[in-house]
């Protein structure tokens, strides 16, 4: 059984994709960034996407987490289409772990705080409850000795790890990763890549822009290639990069393997 079917199978599981882009089209100006955009992401999932350099790999996950707005077409979270603004806004905001290239962790904040601010401030915990979920995520990604600490004071790898437990501190429905160790020096990619193939492992449902190949052999179970603003193909892993249907894809491939 495939993960969707699983999912539509499981006790409670509604059936309905987690995720789900019908027709979304979106424009910079005279610039056709996403092209009638169909996808949906089963619960449990993890999809890669994959594909050059201004494909719209990023405006694609923005679009997801109401960063950016769509001309047409529709996203669904569960079910629900995205809130325009206001409490619901923030509310799918927490609802849609996002880690970018960029850690964007609060520099004058410790690492335990920039993990409970969201769950204190969106969430309505308790700074105990907030604390004592933070220090376990902390740890969870290899941190936890590091939670009294400053951004600055860590390692990029350690950065995207709190980054990555800070977005779990709110229960997310699912996760988007946006080029998650782009940034990153080579010896600490692993590190990072490891908590995600972790997470995958856990059932996280996961939207993961990455060009490496490894995780997405190991924890994808589809990969999505994406070029000029198109949904260019759709394939399991081993097909995708043993046999790629496309020329986009045999020729983007033939650049990065
Ligand atoms: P990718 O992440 O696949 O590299 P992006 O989603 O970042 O692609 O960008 C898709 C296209 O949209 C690119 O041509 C990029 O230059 C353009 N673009 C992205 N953000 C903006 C913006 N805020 N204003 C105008 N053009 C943009
Ligand atoms: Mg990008």
């Amino acid at each position: 059984m495939t993960v969707q079917e699983e999912s539509a199978a499981a006790p409670g599981g509604t059936g309905q994709p987690l995720v789900r882009l019908t027709g979304v089209q979106k424009h910079y100006g005279n610039l056709h960034v996403l092209k009638d955009i169909e996808l949906d992401v089963a619960r449990g999932e993890v999809v890669v996407v994959i594909g050059p350099s201004g494909a719209g790999k990023s405006t694609l996950c923005r679009a997801i987490n109401r960063l950016e707005t769509i001309d047409e077409g529709d996203i669904f979270l569960d079910g629900q289409p995205l809130p325009q603004e206001g409490k619901a806004l923030a509310r799918l905001r927490a609802d849609v772990g996002m880690v970018f290239q960029s850690f964007n962790l609060f520099a004058h904040k410790t690492v335990l705080e920039n993990v409970t601010l969201g769950p204190i401030k969106v969430r309505k915990k308790s700074k105990a409850e907030a604390d004592k979920r933070g220090k376990e995520l902390l740890d969870r990604v290899g941190v936890g000795h590091q939670a009294g600490k400053y951004p600055a004071q860590l390692s990029g790898g350690q950065q995207q790890r709190v980054a990555i437990a800070r977005a779990l501190a709110m229960d997310p429905k699912v996760m988007l990763f946006d080029e998650p160790t782009s940034a990153l020096d080579p010896e600490m990619i692993k590190e990072v890549l490891d908590v995600m193939v972790d997470l995958a492992e856990r059932g996280m449902t996961m939207i993961v822009v990455t060009h490496e190949m490894g995780f997405a052999r190991t924890a994808a179970n589809r990969v999505v290639f994406m070029a000029d603003g198109a949904i260019v193909e759709t394939a399991d892993p081993e097909t995708f990069f043993t046999n790629p249907e496309s020329d986009r894809a045999k020729d983007f491939l033939g650049k990065i393997l």
